[in-house]
Order: structure tokens, then C-alpha cells, then sequence
């Protein structure tokens, strides 16, 4: 388990755990969540909040069955995420679904990539959503609803997993990785567990992010742009990822100068945030960001990165001076 403590503390458990202490869980539930990292873990803690008689210790008999997917009444329909679902893996589904559970349980099919269901094979599924045995609970995971057929949605309760805040994503990457530096992945996180580890574990993003500090407090005459320009950060595989960072550092110096240091994001660097702002007034700040969204804008017509990359570099370098 990777994200237990966020996941069994956010508001969709909270909701879920409410219908098995009120003896009324549903026939089908949807996860939705951009996030697709978290999903199946998700769908293990539902499964013990109903099977273990401890309230989700992971530590019975019952959760270690769970956890070693070696509970009969519970299963799970995988698939490789890039490939569709079909109606013959629903077709199974339904006809396993009639077989009365092992030992009174409850039977779960869990189905992680639910928008992965051809249109036949969530029709299929549907059938055995309006007609349930009493005894089954199908739960879908899905990034939107949009994925989904109308049909399907209006007939699931639905569980939208949270935006986890700053704190509970720093928390869960610190319980994850205790002595590592993974604070910068929160501000890149959307909110997003998956994303936010994601982005933790990659070692060129950190090192980008690194850059993007130096080269802030160090851009400081025109010889220096083209140095920078030639930043391998700034070719058109990474600009995005540049523009992403210089974009949240000028949002934290708007924070900073605002007297709001609970919203800025980059916490373990607010030496270099302080070495920044020496140079940075909230309006610098603000037309930087004007220019990084109009170099987004000229990236998707296919303008040539190093020009874009130059034009920004000269802009900082102009604010740098003028507003201060
Ligand atoms: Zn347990």
C-alpha cells in the first residue's frame, strides 16, 4: 500500500465506509479519478473495509487475504491499459456473478479501467447493473464520466476521489520516501497521489527543477541569454515541463509578496525564492507568466522552441529591472 492514509481518510472512503456501517452497500459504485495509480489500491481498502472485522487493519486474516488477492468473493477484471475490455471478459462476469459467494460473503468485481469497456461490453455489464443478484457489488474506475455511457452513469453511485491538499500529498510522499527530497513534487501535483509519485521518482525533472532556480538567479545581462537558451531544458521535449516550473516559482514570489507563504508551493526552496524576489516585485511576476502563457500558445502552433525560450529569457531580464 502506497497511499494508504490518504486514500482510506479521504471524503470517497468516507463515503463508502458510511454505506457498510449502514448495511447498505450499493450494487455498483464508480471511482473517478484522473488519477489511475491510486485506483486499484483504492479498491483493496473498500474491499477491506467490508471483509475485515477490524475496520481496515491490513493485518487479519481476512485483509491479508485481500491483499494477496486470495479472497474467492473478490475479483478483480484487469487489463493491460491500453487494451479495450470486450464483452466476452463481461460476458464471464455476469455468468460468475449468479454463483452464490463463498461463505456468505459479499462478491466485488472490481474493474479498474472501466472506460476501457467497449460499447457492446458496458451494455453487457449494464444488464447485470439493473438486475443485480443481491449479493454483488461491481464497482468501475473511470478518469471521467465522460468515458462512460449514460446509461451506465445514471445507474452507479458515484465516488469522486478527492484533490488531495499540499499537506496530505507531502505526508504520503515523506511516508514513502522518509529521507529523500520529494517536496518539490507537490506543486506539479494537481492534486494527484499517482502524479505527485510520479513526478518524485524522476530524477530529470528534479534536476530541471533545480535549473530553473539557478538560472532565475543568475540570468542577470543579455550574454547570459544565450547561454541559457541553450539549456537542454528548453528544447521542445522539455520546454513544457521549463515553462511549468518558471510558472510556479513567479506564482510562489506573487504568494511570498502577498504575505501568503502558506500557498507557495516550493517549500525547501524559499532561500532561493528570498535571493529571487530580491529582483522580482508581484508585477515582474505576473508579466512573466503573461509571456510563458503566450509561449504555450506559440508551442502549439509549432514556433521554433530556442526562439520562444529567447523571448521569455529576454522578458524576465527586462521585468528583473524594470519593476523593481
Ligand atoms: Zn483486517
Amino acid at each position: 500500500m502506497k497511499f494508504f492514509n490518504a486514500l482510506v481518510n479521504s471524503r470517497a472512503m468516507h463515503n463508502f465506509i458510511t454505506d457498510v456501517k449502514n448495511g447498505n452497500i450499493g450494487h455498483a459504485y464508480m471511482l473517478i479519478t484522473p488519477d489511475k495509480d491510486v485506483v486499484e489500491e483504492f479498491f483493496t481498502i473498500m474491499a477491506c473495509a467490508v471483509y475485515c472485522p477490524n475496520g481496515i487493519c491490513l493485518k487479519c486474516d481476512e485483509c491479508k487475504k485481500i491483499l494477496d488477492v486470495n479472497n474467492a468473493n473478490v475479483k478483480f477484471i484487469r487489463n493491460d491499459a491500453k487494451q479495450s475490455i470486450g464483452v466476452e471478459t463481461v460476458k464471464e462476469l455476469t455468468e460468475d456473478s449468479v454463483i452464490r459467494p463463498y461463505e456468505k460473503g459479499r462478491k466485488f468485481y472490481f474493474i479498474p479501467n472501466a472506460e476501457k469497456m467497449t460499447i457492446q461490453a458496458q451494455n453487457k455489464l449494464l444488464k447485470t447493473i439493473e438486475e443485480p443478484s443481491e449479493y454483488v457489488t461491481i464497482v468501475l474506475g473511470a478518469s471521467s464520466e465522460g468515458m462512460m455511457l449514460n446509461t451506465v452513469i445514471s445507474r452507479v453511485k458515484k465516488l469522486y476521489l478527492d484533490y488531495f491538499d499540499a499537506e496530505t500529498i507531502a505526508s504520503a510522499l515523506h511516508e514513502l520516501y522518509p529521507t529523500a527530497d520529494t517536496e518539490f513534487a507537490v506543486g506539479f501535483a494537481n492534486g494527484q497521489l499517482g502524479r505527485a509519485n510520479m513526478i518524485a521518482n524522476d530524477l530529470d525533472f528534479k534536476t530541471l527543477y533545480d535549473n530553473a532556480f539557478d538560472m532565475l538567479i543568475s540570468l542577470k545581462k543579455s550574454a547570459d541569454v544565450a547561454k541559457f537558451v541553450r539549456n537542454p531544458y528548453f528544447a521542445r521535449d522539455k520546454i513544457g515541463e521549463m515553462l511549468d516550473v518558471i510558472e510556479l516559482i513567479m506564482r510562489d514570489i506573487i504568494a511570498l509578496d502577498a504575505g501568503c507563504p502558506e500557498l507557495a508551493a516550493s517549500l525547501t526552496k524559499m532561500k532561493e525564492l528570498d535571493t529571487i524576489r530580491e529582483t522580482f516585485s508581484i508585477a515582474s511576476a505576473t508579466a512573466v507568466n503573461d509571456v510563458i502563457g503566450e509561449t504555450r500558445e506559440r508551442l502549439r502552433v509549432n514556433c521554433d522552441s530556442e526562439t520562444l525560450a529567447e523571448r521569455l529569457l529576454f522578458k524576465i531580464l527586462e521585468v528583473k529591472y524594470l519593476c523593481r
